[in-house]
């Protein structure tokens, strides 16, 4: 073959990443939209997608802020805005935290990939929950770095187990991954696991890095507890955004905070905010809408208490996994998502792969199936609760018609 027809060949860095969710079923989905079909997403936590409106508040902060914000920022972001996260930090517990330690970014996202970035060296190994909020995972392979995934199964509620993450920890781990509350289980982590979890990190020198996104996203009695003030001198990063506790996905803000004793952490700072520099700083006009924000009302109170559309989109979606001839679930108590399965029993031999595929090309309803989250079994999926409850209901039809259909096969 001529040099010059030959195919540009991509980094071989990428050979383990995976980020299904907005994988190939996505792809089909958007081919048969092309076709005229209509596809009910249920894939991504996107509540612009819902109907869900950024605060008016937050909208209006950044209009009136967009003639300051035409030249580059601070690498590390706004100060009024890295003071108004500090602020909630050391209410919460994080004496230390303050401007310095707080870095904004165009989403967690981006913070999620930056920080693994200045901590993993090739092989060193990140202990990851399984399922996950699979970034976590590709970041890692990303960087040069293998994550070991520790499992937080449906028969434990979806929580980590301290001594089976004990058991996985080497010479080569340099980092314990949280998803409190999680991505797509809806579990919240109670204090003597996180404390658990702190003692392991103080016990083999590690630094933990808490992605706490959906930290206010909380049904029923569901409490969160943060990681930081737990941890103490334990070097923590903390992630957090408007993303979903604001409804505001699209404007990609994301901030995360470095707690801990400084000598730990001075050297991580310094990196930090080398490759916050590289990328000069994050989109300038959403930063405004951040402290407006954290000092505002809660845009995400009204929707998950009794009555409100989150709330009653959850219970539509527990009542139907009760009365699923095929379903179970632990029931989410937190987040954007739920994470059934099926009963093995009467579907043996489940794909959750093909199945969401069927599902699609019979349905038109768009899914994630399970193992997208890097789980070893093949028999979940997870589903966004952000449709409205009448709508849950009437996809949770379509879905159990198709598992009658492959139990009659
Ligand atoms: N972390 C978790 C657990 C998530 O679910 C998401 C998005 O769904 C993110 C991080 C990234 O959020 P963003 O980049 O919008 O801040």
């Amino acid at each position: 073959m001529r040099l010059m027809d030959r195919p540009i060949a991509t980094s071989s860095r990428l050979n383990e990443v995976r980020y299904d969710i907005r994988g190939p079923l996505s792809r089909r989905a958007r081919e048969l939209e092309a076709a005229g079909e209509t596809i009910t997403r249920l894939n991504i936590g996107n509540p612009g997608l819902f109907g869900f409106r950024v605060p008016a508040h937050l909208r209006q902060a950044i209009a009136d802020a967009l003639p300051a914000s035409e030249a580059y920022g601070h690498q590390q972001g706004l100060l009024a805005a890295r003071e108004a996260i500090a602020v909630v930090q050391r209410a919460q517990g994080s004496a230390r935290v303050d401007a310095e330690r707080v870095f904004l970014g165009n989403g967690v996202s981006e913070l999620i990939d930056l920080s693994i970035r200045a901590i993993v060296n090739p092989g060193d190994e990140v202990l990851v929950p399984a399922p996950d909020y699979p970034l976590w995972t590709a970041a890692t392979f990303l960087n040069g770095g293998t994550p070991v995934h520790y499992p937080c199964p449906a028969a434990a509620d979806h929580l980590p187990d301290p001594e089976r993450m004990a058991a996985l920890i080497t010479p080569r781990t340099r980092a314990i991954v949280l998803i409190n509350p999680n991505n797509p289980t809806g579990a919240v982590y109670p204090r003597p696991i996180l404390e658990a979890i702190v003692a392991l990190a103080a016990r083999h020198g590690l630094i933990l890095l808490s992605d706490e996104i959906y930290d206010s996203v909380l049904y029923d009695d569901a409490r969160f507890v943060p990681l930081a003030p737990l941890a103490g001198d334990v070097p923590c990063i903390s992630y957090g955004g408007l993303s979903k506790v604001h409804l505001a996905c699209g404007y990609r803000v994301g901030w995360m905070t470095v707690s801990g004793a400084d000598a730990r952490v001075r050297e991580l700072l310094m990196a930090l905010d080398l490759l916050a520099s590289m990328r000069l700083c994050a989109n300038v006009p959403a930063q405004w809408a951040i402290q407006p924000a954290l000092e505002g009302p809660s845009a995400i109170a009204g929707l998950t208490a009794p009555g409100g559309r989150l709330h009653e989109a959850r219970a539509a979606l527990c009542r139907r996994v009760a009365a699923s001839e095929f379903l179970q679930m632990v029931a989410p108590r937190a987040a954007l998502y739920a994470f059934p399965g099926v009963d093995p029993d009467r579907l043996p031999g489940f794909d959750d792969e093909a199945f969401a595929l069927e599902l699609l090309e019979r349905e038109n309803v768009l899914l994630v199936p399970g193992s997208s989250f890097n789980v070893p079994y093949r028999t979940h999926f997870r589903v966004t609760l952000l449709p409205e409850p009448a709508v849950i209901d009437e996809v949770f039809g379509r879905i159990e018609r198709t598992l009658q259909a492959i139990a009659e096969r």
